[in-house]
């Protein structure tokens, strides 16, 4: 082929440039279009659009509340969205988590990264980072970009009190869901404008608390899910005059709604967030206590009979490896994508993931649960 004469690279370079700047403007047209209903609800607008389009929310917890709130800001038309959860899907997940489909709960597929795909095929548009792994203090000083919002889709208080204290710590505002039986809860938390959660809970357990698979109505949560993601639009939308402040509290089977610390600014005497807070509770905490004895630590999973074991140092699996050495050990072994790896080992199933965490199903035990861990990846903790 003969070389390209200096005048015509000129000329390919600008006939590339224009032919970018079309499709950018045909970009810009098409996401128009697709949220011309909400770009036409005038407190909103092109102006909150805008904003929306360069917003960045980290969803914790991709369960009932977090996928239908993820769901809502993708369609939105939000520009990024961190997704972080540590659990499989589950069968029992399809009734109330809107991403997810029966394909998903069979192959045990990741929550994050599962629903990412999901959010992929709704709008493209979005940039959706996944991480199939547990939301705590290490975890947020390994983000690329810092959010400017956090979403709970959380199901336990160790994990909404160690999204508390990274607000506090960060200044980065979230919003708090619930949702149990046929009643739910939600409140935006804006660090020294909002009543932090420990503010209106002070003798709520950090610890987690109790722990059972109760029942919940999936219109529960949508109630619940459907406040945090109008809220959610007004403070990514720079609309923060309309955010609601208080707590919001429904019980959607005896039809009560209520709003309930209504403009309750931040507790002087509050453990967490109060002027007199020490020191520790106003910075990123874990939600595990770590077990000392052993070079790994362990959290039961709600409802699921169910292990969690996770290494207490960073670490990388090499899944092919382990499949290889499981295989010839005689387990089943079924690779999900790379993303993950899932092994039965007698009545036990387990799903290992690439940072050398593990799900162990079928146990409550977590010395057994971390002998099984130790087997398939070789280690021999003490
Ligand atoms: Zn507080």
């Amino acid at each position: 082929m003969d070389p390209i004469h200096p005048d015509q690279r000129g000329l390919l370079l600008e006939l590339s440039e224009r032919a970018d700047e079309t499709q950018r403007a045909d970009e810009t047209q098409r996401a128009d279009e697709r949220h011309s209903r909400q770009i036409r609800f005038a407190p909103f607008g092109a102006e909150g659009q805008a904003r929306l389009a360069k917003a960045h929310a980290l969803v914790v917890g991709i369960g009932a509340l977090g996928s239908h709130v993820a769901q809502t800001l993708a369609r939105a038309g939000i520009g990024r969205l961190t997704l972080v959860d540590r659990d499989v899907v589950d069968l029992s997940n399809l009734q109330r988590q809107v991403l997810f489909e029966s394909a998903d709960a069979h192959a045990g597929l990741p929550k994050a990264s599962t629903a990412a795909c999901a959010i992929a095929r709704i709008d493209p548009g979005v940039e959706v980072v996944a991480l199939d792994t547990e939301f705590d203090a290490a975890l947020w000083h390994r983000l690329d970009r810092v959010p400017d919002l956090l979403i709970d889709g959380t199901d336990n208080f160790a994990s909404r009190f160690a999204i508390n204290a990274v607000s506090i710590a960060t200044g980065v505002p979230w919003i708090h869901g619930a949702a149990v039986g046929a009643e739910g809860r939600a409140m935006v938390i804006r660090p020294g404008i909002d009543a932090c959660l420990r503010c209106i809970l002070p003798d709520a357990p950090t610890d987690g608390g109790g722990c059972d698979a109760l029942g919940v109505l999936a219109p529960a949560v949508a109630h619940v899910a459907a406040f945090q993601a109008t809220e959610a639009l007004k403070l990514l939308g720079g609309r923060d005059a309309a955010v609601t402040r208080g707590l919001f509290v429904i019980d959607v089977w005896q039809g009560r709604f209520d709003l309930l610390f209504r403009e309750a600014p931040p507790r002087a005497d509050c453990e967490a967030c109060g002027s007199r807070a020490p020191l520790a509770a106003r910075t990123p905490a874990t939600t595990h206590q770590a077990n000392t004895a052993s070079s790994y630590r362990s959290a039961s999973l709600c409802g699921r009979n169910a292990i969690q074991v996770r290494p207490t140092s960073p670490r990388t699996l090499d899944l092919a490896a382990v499949a290889v050495t499981a295989r010839a050990a005689g387990h089943l072994v079924d690779d999900l994508g790379g993303r993950a790896l899932r092994v039965r080992v007698g009545e036990l199933r387990v799903t290992l993931f690439p940072d050398g965490r593990a799900l162990v199903f079928g146990t409550e035990q977590a010395d057994r649960a971390i002998a099984v861990h130790g087997t398939l990846v070789g280690d021999h903790p003490d």
